[in-house]
């Protein structure tokens, strides 16, 4: 297994980790230069928070330190209960492609989707059987695409919890079945963001992961499951905090030949997002090297 604790070199921070900073908005310029001071050289922004401060100018800041991107945050949500809603999807997704190629990300993370309307708090239908049709025609609708631009899509399973609002892919073994029927070839144009908070309780992890092997294994994200944890979305802790044996996971991502960034990735309202983002990223910095 790789030695992270002397260095940043494999360290890569998810910019939702310090959208806000003592409890204010953070514009994705000033947390560019903030990893820039402490030698990150690998982010991987969000999409609205490159769209706040625009395309060009993040793409010039890219370009100007010579940083790198573990992942482009997302493209997905597929399903819809119309056909112009399926439509605005594809090319809503379209477009992160491009953004991700503009700003030469490793890959574009699909986050695929719920019911349609559940996440605005009502959904339209119970039939999850059919959202996940819509999730599989949808990513073979984007793959397609993608491929012509040479972006690997990495579909990211989210916990259970998140199944009717956020994405109905809930489990490693899930998504790489997706990437099976889709990419039987394993092109590496298809594959999976193994996010440790989506996926350390399944009993199937390890089997998964080394059924997808290198060629799947797109990302790898970090943070920790709190006791108790408060809210669905936004209370990840920082490594080390929680219950998670991240360092036994990255073994066996490792174990399949995995040499990609390890991001932090953390949405915290009470807590991170509450500190001052300089300490909430020398505080990566430091998990990183001791507990990852
Ligand atoms: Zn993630």
């Amino acid at each position: 297994m790789r030695d992270f604790s002397q260095s940043n070199d494999w360290l890569s921070v998810n910019t939702a980790t310090v959208r806000k900073s003592r409890g204010q908005d953070l514009p994705l310029t000033d947390i560019i230069e903030a990893c820039v001071r402490r030698d990150i050289q690998v982010i991987s922004p969000w999409r609205d928070q490159v769209a706040a401060v625009g395309l060009n100018t993040v793409s010039r800041l890219v370009k100007k330190y010579n940083l790198k991107l573990s992942g482009y945050c997302r493209g997905g949500m597929f399903p819809a209960a119309t056909v112009a809603g399926i439509q605005a999807a594809d090319a809503d997704n379209r477009q992160a492609v491009d953004e991700a190629c503009e700003l030469n990300a490793n890959c574009l993370v699909l986050v695929v989707g719920g019911l349609p309307g559940a996440l605005a708090g009502q959904a339209v239908h119970k039939n999850i059987a059919h959202a996940r049709d819509q999730v599989l025609e949808g990513i073979e609708k984007l793959l397609f695409y993608a491929k012509s631009c040479h972006m690997p899509l990495a579909i990211e399973p989210l916990h259970p919890m998140y199944a009717a609002d956020r994405a109905c892919i809930n489990t490693l073994e899930q998504a790489l079945d997706v990437c099976d029927q889709l990419d039987p070839g394993q092109s590496g144009a298809l594959g999976v963001a193994v996010d440790v908070y989506h996926v350390w309780w399944d009993p199937k992890l390890q089997q998964q992961i080394e059924r997808a092997g290198q060629s799947r294994l797109l990302a790898f994200h970090v943070c920790d499951w709190l006791t108790p944890t408060r809210d669905l979305l936004n209370d990840r802790g920082m490594m080390g905090d929680g219950v998670i044996d991240i360092p036994k996971i990255r073994s066996w991502v490792e174990a399949q030949g995995f040499q990609g960034f390890s991001e932090v990735e953390i949405f915290s309202t009470e807590n991170w997002w509450q500190k001052d983002h300089s300490e909430v990223l020398d505080t990566c910095i430091a998990r990183h090297r001791s507990v990852v």
